[in-house]
């Protein structure tokens, strides 16, 4: 049964870093403060009332966890540690920076319970760090997975494609280094300009000019299947809307959008139709058969990938049927002539 997560925000706290595209409060939806311990219980009973005896899995985010002092850090897990004890919680995770963990960090966490770190990583590309103004290195990524790892705690990966320095190849080359670590999961974000950072100057004086939107899901589709193949869950693509990003003049520029992981799943989906409808003559009209919950997958937003196949291939989609017999992964074509059938994961 899928952990019911229960979220503690430490927003900008202990952080000393200033990386140009960051505004935590904004992005997070929260405000600054650490949560406060006496009240955590409380709060953790409240989701576990209506969590359906679903495992309950205790999640810091934002900020970076172990730049706190270690005080701070104590008192934050301390009243984690009897529910741990009993197994009414079974699992933490915190997110934090790749520098701010060391071998000791690391065996403190684990021996506080902490079962998976997210590491953000942003980029493997020293330049594109450095543009950042991130304060670390790759080398620091590498080490932090390292010592996790040994630990034996699960260790997950943030990236930050389109970042200033970035190519349209370069989160690619950052993806497959990451990948090379066999990271638990990712989440890809691609790089939006929020006012009040300084990426928000830098792009008001010309001096950076975030992925349009097309681009980034173009590209963010290319990095998904990508670890589809892989085998990594890719468990966030885009930043979750919240009420702050979505009011007017926070996002200033860059791909945003609230739905933007459907725009990239969709966007794989029409790869593979394009795939599928090459063995398919032009003119031709044709069935597409998928796993149910895919059917909006195929179709695109406002029916975008059966027009565009139909403008670019001249082959007709005239229906897009369900079928509990296929994986979410799988999609036929049915035309007169007989049955094509692929895989995202596949060729
Ligand atoms: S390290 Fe994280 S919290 Fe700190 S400035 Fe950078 S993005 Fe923000």
């Amino acid at each position: 049964m899928k952990p019911l997560i229960i979220p503690f925000f430490i927003s900008h706290q202990g952080c000393p870093h200033q990386c140009v595209f960051c505004d935590q409060e904004r992005i997070s939806g929260q405000s600054a403060g650490l949560p406060e311990p006496s009240g955590m219980v409380g709060t953790i009973d409240r989701f576990a009332a209506s969590g359906g005896g679903r495992p309950l899995e205790v999640a810091f985010y934002g900020g970076t966890f172990t730049s706190l002092p270690r005080m701070e850090q104590e008192r934050l897990l301390e009243p984690l540690q009897p529910l741990l004890a009993t197994g009414r919680i079974t699992h933490v995770r915190l997110s934090t920076r790749p520098d701010a963990v060391d071998g000791e960090t690391a065996r403190f966490l684990r021996a506080r319970g902490v079962t998976t770190v997210e590491l953000g990583v942003q980029s493997m590309d020293d330049r594109v760090l450095e543009a950042a103004g991130r304060g670390h290195t790759t080398a620091h990524v590498e080490q932090a997975f390292a010592v996790l790892r040994e630990a034996g705690i699960r260790v997950g990966a943030q990236l930050m494609p389109g970042l200033p320095g970035d190519t349209s190849e370069s989160p690619l080359g950052s993806l497959e280094r990451v990948l090379a670590l066999s990271p638990a999961f990712l989440r890809i974000y691609p790089t939006v300009v929020v006012a009040g950072t300084r990426l928000a100057d830098l792009w008001l004086n010309g001096a950076y000019a975030p992925l349009g939107l097309d681009d980034a899901v173009t590209l963010c589709a290319a990095m998904l299947r990508r670890c589809l193949v892989a085998g990594v869950p890719v468990i966030r693509i885009g930043l979750q809307p919240t009420e702050e990003l979505e009011r007017p003049g926070t996002v200033l520029a860059g791909p945003w959008h609230p739905a933007f992981r459907q725009l990239v799943e969709s966007e794989l989906f029409y790869g593979l139709l394009e795939r599928l409808a090459a063995g398919v003559p032009p003119g031709t009209s044709v069935e597409a058969v998928c796993a149910p919950q895919r059917v909006s997958d195929v179709v695109g937003q406002r029916r975008r990938n059966l027009a565009r196949l139909g403008e670019q291939h001249g082959v007709s989609v005239t229906r897009v049927t369900g079928s509990d017999r296929l994986s979410p992964y799988d999609l036929e074509i049915v035309y007169a002539g007989g049955t094509i059938a692929g895989n995202l994961v596949g060729a």
